[in-house]
């Protein structure tokens, strides 16, 4: 793929060729990296907005520290992870580091705190995954209703029956069940109809700037209100406004997680967050 000079083809050539051969190099390092635990856990805060502004837990986001290539964000990798069949270790990773510092958390006398992590469609499809989180879960003595597993919407279209069945066993052994990206798909009613999940986390799509914003609040009240009336707790992600806290708030949208609390923070800064509030 070589581009002529003066061909404007040749441009995006060249950058097609950088990227495939990042690409490349990035996943011949996974092995070395999950080796030396590169990948390191970031927390972004969840913040209850009904009463008080309180954090309530937060969301486990990977970051690769990249010791040549500097800190990657998981959009640059996990695509890559899911081609080479690694995203299960690396899911599995970061559910077991963040049972082993909530172990620690709590040992130290902290009060409870929710943590979730992210479940990839092959995960979750693997025979033995409610057991192996079962089991990191035990391991830890982490107690119900702490721990709660994010799955995306894309990925569930297939077999809500199978879905319902996963999420029965994983309520049994005490995690909490989300349904991530809600609303960026095509079938999203017959979702919330059919599957029966505790958390809807309404996409980044439905905060990013409108075209027409009253249209769009009737539609994000109204399905807060179904799953408000499904029992089902509702999450709205990305909000960078302090005026649409103010309308989620309205609407009755139980927990926010967005810049405009926060970003994903190192694991330890988000401990010392949880302190300092505590101490507050
Ligand atoms: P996600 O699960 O939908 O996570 C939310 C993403 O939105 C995060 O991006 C977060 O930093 C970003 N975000 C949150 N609030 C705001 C906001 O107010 N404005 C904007 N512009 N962005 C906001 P991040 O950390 O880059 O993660 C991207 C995706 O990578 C995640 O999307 C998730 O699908 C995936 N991911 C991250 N960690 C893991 C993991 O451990 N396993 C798996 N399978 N996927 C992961
Ligand atoms: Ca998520
Ligand atoms: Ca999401
Ligand atoms: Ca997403």
């Amino acid at each position: 793929v070589k581009g002529l000079p003066g061909n404007p083809f040749g441009f995006y050539n060249k950058e097609i060729r950088n990227r495939v051969l990042f690409e490349s190099e990035l996943e011949s390092e996974i092995d070395r990296a999950l080796r030396n635990q590169e990948f390191k856990i970031f927390v972004q805060p969840k913040v209850s907005i009904q009463k008080e502004n309180r954090i309530v837990g937060g969301e486990a986001l990977v970051r690769w520290e990249n010791p040549r290539k500097g800190t990657i964000p998981p959009g640059q990798f996990i695509p890559i992870m899911e081609r080479a069949g690694k995203i299960v270790l690396l899911d599995r990773y970061m559910f077991e580091k963040s049972c082993q510092w909530l172990h620690n958390y709590l040992a130290a006398g902290r009060p409870p705190v929710n943590i979730a992590v992210n479940v990839s469609k092959i995960g979750m499809l693997r025979e033995d995954f409610v057991d192996f989180y079962g089991e990191i879960k035990n391991k830890y003595e982490i107690p119900d209703g702490l721990l709660e597993l994010e799955f995306t919407e894309t990925v569930l279209l297939n077999d809500d029956a199978m879905f319902n069945r996963l999420v029965k066993r994983l309520n049994e052994k005490g995690f909490v069940c989300s349904l991530d990206d809600f609303g960026s798909g095509y079938s999203s009613l017959n979702l919330l109809k059919n599957l029966k999940i505790d958390v809807l986390k309404l996409d980044i799509m439905f905060f990013r700037k409108s075209s027409d914003i009253s249209r769009e609040r009737i539609v994000i009240s109204n399905i807060i209100n179904m799953a408000k009336e499904l029992k089902i707790k509702t999450i709205a992600e990305g909000v960078e406004y302090v005026e649409t806290v103010e309308f989620l708030k309205s609407a009755g949208c139980d927990v926010i997680q967005g810049y405009v609390f926060s970003k994903a923070m190192p694991i330890k800064e988000f401990e010392q967050m949880l302190i300092e509030k505590e101490d507050e």
